[in-house]
């Protein structure tokens, strides 16, 4: 455990933004190589994949996320990170590992490590995966589409799981849709700018933005029936630099949250028609740019295979330990693993906070005082987060692997 935890101090001092993953790729990549696997690196830019053959029987595919968030950490540990980097917009950020996503790299080599010590109780493959660029959307993406399947085969089945603001020891299983598909937007709506006396002489874009924004509520209100559930939130909208100018274009960014895809594609139509609409209302001189920035599918855990691995995580855990997770808005790209590769995925939540921060009725409430992921003050307690999260890497491998 000791070499487990300086190897996530390390990574934690030393975070990586998206598809940025260098460093962290090759501590993994020589990781895996040092437990027996045949490694391959620079899948999907910075993506590695690990394969380690024992004799016949399923392949499973157990994935970590390896990427930072421009985050300034404010946790006032000792190996807080206090690392810049240049985004890809040339701007210089602070980078942490504010999602946790250190301690998904280190619980899956933990694991590859414990699997290769113990050839003799599992027969089968195991695929690890170490994925770039989750917090930007693209990462999952990349790998498979840099053949990450047909290179390395497909699994039977794929397995991830992510630290949470829950008390460290427990897990949360969720069988069926687990988490929201996400949709990112950027909008460039075009006027014709000119003196602010004047605006009969213009297109105002700062009044057509305004106007978008206030139809693209009435998506959800409107047009979603009331047992369905979707999220459009404008969470960017810029024009304009002084008052007496009528400036020439607008933009808006959107994030839209989705659980199924019926709804997601009206909604997705809806912004597009909207924002289309308003344009023509206000007379623009040119079609709005819409451009999607990001995709990720909903998560859906396969119910079968959730159920055998909660039935197995109580065996191991302890039935207190092992919990019902909730439905989340937070979205992840690991199901596009499962559904690039047609098979069952199950992806589950592993806590990593001090028990003592929980109110004790274990009902798992935080208090109002315990930061959730992406937050500066967000530091997972290292005891038992570690063991728990490659115990339950183990477990589950093993659930497919071992007779
Ligand atoms: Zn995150
Ligand atoms: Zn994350």
């Amino acid at each position: 455990m000791s070499d487990l935890e300086s190897r996530y101090v390390d990574l934690h001092r030393n975070p990586e933004l998206s598809f940025e993953e260098h460093r962290t790729a090759g501590i993994g990549a020589d990781a895996l190589r040092a437990a027996g696997c045949e490694v391959t690196t620079g899948i999907g830019r910075t993506g590695v994949a690990g394969v380690l053959r024992n004799g016949a029987g399923p392949t499973v595919l157990l994935r970590a996320d390896m990427d930072a968030l421009p985050v300034r950490e404010e946790t006032g540990l000792s190996y807080a990170s206090t690392r810049v980097a240049t985004n890809s917009q040339g701007i210089e950020v602070p980078v942490a590992h504010a999602c946790g996503h250190d301690m998904h790299v280190t619980w899956l080599l933990g694991a590859a490590e414990s699997l290769a010590a113990r050839r003799d109780s599992w027969s089968g493959t195991i695929l690890f995966v170490l994925q770039p660029a989750e917090e930007a959307g693209g990462g999952a993406r990349a790998m498979v589409e840099d053949g990450l399947f047909d290179r390395f085969g497909t699994p039977d089945v794929a397995l991830g799981q992510h630290l949470a603001p829950m008390p460290a020891g427990h897990v949360l299983t969720r069988s069926g849709l687990a988490m929201s598909a996400s949709d990112t937007l950027h909008v460039r709506l075009f006027g014709r700018g000119g003196h602010g006396s004047r605006p009969e002489a213009t297109v105002d874009p700062v009044v057509l933005a305004a106007s978008t924004v206030l139809r693209l509520q009435t998506v959800v209100s409107r047009e979603i029936g009331a047992t369905d559930a979707a999220v459009v939130t404008v969470g960017a909208m810029n024009a304009g630099a002084k008052e007496n100018v009528i400036p020439d274009e607008a933009e808006l960014q959107l994030s839209i949250r989705s659980f199924a895809e019926p709804v997601r594609e009206k909604v997705n139509e809806a912004v597009r028609r909207i924002v289309r609409a308003e344009s023509t209302a206000s007379a623009a001189p040119r079609e709005p740019e819409i451009t999607a920035t990001a995709s990720y599918p909903p998560t859906v855990n396969d119910e079968a295979a959730t159920e055998a691995l909660t039935a197995r995580f109580r065996e191991e855990f302890g039935p207190d330990q092992v919990r019902d997770g909730p439905l989340i808005t937070g979205s992840e790209d690991f199901g596009e693993f499962g559904r690039a590769a047609g098979v069952p995925s199950v992806f589950w939540f592993v806590g990593g906070i001090d028990p003592a921060r929980f109110a004790a009725d274990g009902t798992l409430a935080p208090g109002p005082d315990v930061p959730s992921n992406h937050s500066a003050q967000f530091a997972p307690t290292l005891h038992p987060t570690i063991d728990t999260g490659v115990r339950t890497l183990v477990t589950a491998a093993l659930s497919y692997l071992s007779n």
